[in-house]
């Protein structure tokens, strides 16, 4: 029985994630940047909280973390790496640790980059990766402790995915992601045609999350740091995938 995703706008431009197993009427949350819609999504639902997935321990995913487990009392579940600075974890996880939500595998991926201890967790069963703030829509998470190489490989584990993977991202930044990417990448026509559905899709009020990794990789500039005419057009033909990466992340950070 399928898996149902519901993506909650939290914040001014956060997600949070519900994953249901109806057949097991067990549901879990992927972050938790804010407690009151995360209530009302699960209440509109008549769904209670199981399991509660952590990426990272910034505030904006973590807010909801303790009013939830009161409310509910689910499992929370976060990284061993990061337990200090995460609110109480149920299980402390390690990236390849076993881990099940209602009887489907999650696979745990480090994720660093963003910060140190940043995980991703991929659902096989539902077609889903909730990556926090590793990729993103037409983008990657600012390098606020790790180095452009960490991210480098985070971005290369993730792209071992299926193709059809939806990556669960945990921000509206897609518009202004891409017009960076624009910026690089002008003769991308993939990426033209996104930009344009991307402009429209927020025209209309609606989210461009989660988008689809096989998209991502035709169309995100940071993931296209390993192909030949991305390096061509940053004028970085010989460099390595992951210096082309530390570029076209600096020239992001200062667009
Ligand atoms: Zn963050
Ligand atoms: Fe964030």
């Amino acid at each position: 029985m399928a898996l149902e995703l519901v993506t909650i706008p939290c914040r001014s431009d956060n997600y949070a994630f519900l994953l249901h197993d109806a057949k097991a009427g067990k549901t879990a949350l992927f972050d938790a940047p804010e407690t009151a819609p995360i209530l009302t999504a699960l209440r509109d639902r008549g769904w209670t909280l199981d399991d509660l997935f952590i990426t990272h321990h910034h505030g904006d995913h973590i807010e909801g973390v303790d009013d939830l487990r009161a409310e509910f009392g689910c499992r929370v579940i976060g990284a061993k790496a990061d337990a200090e600075r995460l609110p109480a974890l149920d299980v402390a996880v390690e990236p390849g640790d076993p881990l099940d939500f209602a009887g489907h595998i999650v696979d745990v991926i480090a994720a660093d980059g963003h910060t140190i201890g940043h995980i991703a967790f991929y659902v096989e069963d539902a077609g889903v990766a909730f990556t926090g703030d590793s990729l993103m829509a037409l983008g990657c998470g600012r390098l606020f402790e790790g180095t452009a190489e960490q991210m480098w490989g985070t971005l290369s584990r993730l792209m071992e995915l299926p193709d059809d993977t939806q990556i669960c991202s945990g921000h509206e930044y897609t518009a202004a992601n891409a017009r960076f990417a624009l910026s690089v990448d002008a003769q991308n026509s993939a990426l033209i045609q996104r930009a344009d559905n991307v402009s429209e899709l927020r025209a209309a009020g609606q989210f461009t999350v989660p988008s689809i990794l096989g998209e991502e990789k035709k169309t995100n500039p940071f993931l296209r740091a390993g192909q030949s005419d991305m390096k061509h057009a940053v004028g970085m033909d010989h460099a390595s995938d992951a210096e082309v990466f530390a570029e076209i992340r600096r020239a992001k950070d200062n667009f």
